[in-house]
């Protein structure tokens, strides 16, 4: 006999209180005397303590007429005595924050992740769920929930996770579909946008085959983008069936806004695979109530951020010249920022939960996000797996495998099954990857690989340019890196580069430098005014710490930053270009 379902229901009976009035029917469960009702504290996906609860009110329990007994045991946690009666909890949200990760309600739509939403009746994960939605007149609701028979307002979901897994979109958004490989693609456009239609439509297309062609076929049969189109990006969400892409509405002016659009798509779709269904045990299923440590995040997000730009490339969205102009730009980036070679990428992935969204003035520093070092350990691992197999096996064929021998017959992976299936593509043991790259700190070897891959590769010195006075300019360096404050004027220290001459000067975070070599300097004039000293020269700098006015004597040093270059080496040979081309997908 089927277990009688949790059912949920959701209505908005006044939108200007951007109160969602949630009512939840547990069914009788005579071997339960007492249920722990949770509320998430955390939304999968985005590692970091949000604590939900906070916006929960009014809660309250009754069976049939009688009000039950609910006491709170923590900030997240009732329990509640049913004495294994059916029991109806009340409770309101505040639905306010408009991000792919909470809830929203004004008289323009409404929109929730499930986390910020539902209670989890502890010990019942496993039951069915209904989830039942009272929108306005006139509003439509699209969520990747299938729709119970006839009942366009009404859903099912196997469990609790499916339940929060499936945010929902409620209002008046347009509603676009495509169909794939016999999959149908749903598209919701919420919010005022000049995107043009057409072309988003078939961004989304191309990415979704694109991806299709790595894996060999679409783990669904119905997958729903949800797309915001808000007044500033605010970023995205992975589900198993559907993605919630927040993006600025009114910013498709240029070829660049399509295709940051597809980069952030392409990104969320491949975690439909890579952590959806592709993951480390610690995710999935989930422990709603606390951190969920996993030291695969490098892997999860890094690897999905390598792959959504060889995604593009792939499908046709971007030219060969522009991805390897983006990263050489991201790379000239990545090689600036001090932290890059302190902190592993196990112990960023394991850190996560502390640092990833709580940024400090030392992370420049002392660390570097996850996405942007597990983007290069990806690159290099796939150069890894082009050499040893003369370009025919690299990332692809490691997902395709992660997914085929491990994820769709449901077991999870660990860094272990990542080692052994990729040392299986390349008939080689890579322990030495592992060890340096993602247990280590080793500077990662990009531009050492790149060549064998036919990538030409230039590491340009500071001064490097053919005006002769604009040379001599951009030799010195300071350490200095400079965060202007609201009105754009006053120049305050927003990191200092270790052991670099401003590091050696005593100079720090949030000091505001007001004058240099007693001539008058804001955040437009500071850097022109050490530049007109050579390296090896001292400049005197005056400075605000605090309310204290000070001073530092800085003597500029070489300036050690370099510009990378990657591009298409036309002189290769032709098994290096026979690599290339199997590597990046392209003719190329
Ligand atoms: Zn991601």
């Amino acid at each position: 006999m089927p277990q009688a379902p949790i059912r949920y229901r959701v209505a908005m009976p006044e939108p200007q209180s951007h109160d969602l009035h949630v009512t939840l029917e547990i069914p009788a469960l005579p071997e339960r005397r007492a249920l722990d009702l949770v509320f998430p504290v955390w939304a999968p996906g985005s590692y970091l303590v949000r604590d939900f609860s906070r916006h929960v009110y009014d809660l309250e329990a009754v069976a049939g007429s009688r009000h039950l007994p609910l006491e709170r045991l923590d900030k997240a946690r009732w329990r509640l005595q049913t004495g294994g009666r059916a029991a109806t909890v009340r409770y309101r949200v505040f639905a306010f924050e408009a991000s792919v990760r909470t809830s929203f309600l004004d008289d323009s739509h409404a929109f929730w992740n499930g986390t910020s939403l539902f209670f989890l009746v502890d010990g019942e994960a496993d039951r069915p769920c209904r989830l039942d939605v009272e929108p306005p007149s006139g509003w439509r609701i699209s969520t990747a929930l299938p729709s119970r028979r006839g009942q366009p307002s009404s859903f099912r979901a196997e469990n609790y996770d499916e339940l929060v897994d499936s945010p929902v979109e409620i209002g008046v958004h347009e509603l676009h579909a495509f169909r794939a490989g016999g999959t149908r693609f749903e598209v919701a456009l919420q919010g005022p946008s000049n995107v043009d239609r057409k072309r988003m439509l078939a961004t989304l297309r191309a990415i979704v085959q694109t991806t299709r062609a790595m894996f060999g076929g679409f783990p669904f049969q119905r997958y729903l983008f949800i797309i915001h189109a808000l007044p500033t990006r605010g970023g995205g969400l992975e589900h198993a069936n559907s993605c919630t892409l927040d993006i600025a509405g009114n910013s498709f002016e240029d070829e660049k806004s399509y295709q940051s659009f597809a980069e952030l798509a392409a990104h969320e779709f491949f975690h439909a695979w890579n952590v959806k269904r592709i993951h480390d045990r610690a995710l999935g299923p989930f422990d709603y109530g606390k951190e969920n440590y996993t030291r695969l995040l490098w892997f999860h997000e890094g690897f999905t951020e390598y792959m959504q730009g060889l995604v593009l490339l792939r499908a046709g969205l971007i030219t060969t010249e522009r991805y390897l102009k983006d990263l050489a730009e991201n790379w000239t980036r990545y090689r600036a920022r001090p932290g890059r070679s302190v902190t592993s990428l196990s112990d960023l992935s394991y850190e996560a939960w502390i640092k990833q969204y709580k940024p400090a003035e030392n992370h420049v520093n002392r660390m570097v996000s996850y996405y942007d070092k597990g983007r290069w350990a990806g690159l290099v691992l796939d150069l890894l797996l082009r050499s040893a197999t003369a370009g025919r096996r690299g990332l692809p064929d490691l997902f395709a495998r992660l997914w085929h021998a491990h994820a769709a017959k449901g077991n999870a992976i660990d860094a272990t099954a990542i080692r052994r299936e990729a040392e299986s593509i390349a008939g080689r043991s890579l322990s030495s990857y592992f060890r340096r790259f993602i247990e280590g700190t080793a500077e990662l070897p990009v531009p050492e690989l790149l060549p064998g891959a036919g990538v030409k590769v230039e590491a340009k010195a500071p001064g490097d340019v053919s005006d002769a006075v604009k040379a001599k300019r951009l030799l010195p360096w300071s350490g200095l890196v400079y965060a202007t404050n609201g009105d754009g004027e006053k120049a305050v220290v927003k990191n200092v580069v270790p052991v670099s001459p401003a590091w050696r000067a005593g100079i720090t975070f949030g000091d505001e430098i007001i004058a240099v070599d007693g001539t008058r300097v804001t955040g437009a004039t500071v850097g022109k005014r050490l530049a007109d000293h050579a390296p090896g020269q001292s400049a005197e700098v005056a400075f605000f710490r605090k309310d204290r006015l000070r001073t530092a004597t800085v003597r500029l040093a070489r300036n050690p930053e370099r510009k990378w270059s990657f591009a298409v080496d036309p002189d290769a040979r032709a098994r290096v270009i026979a690599l290339r081309r199997r590597w990046l997908g392209t003719k190329d």
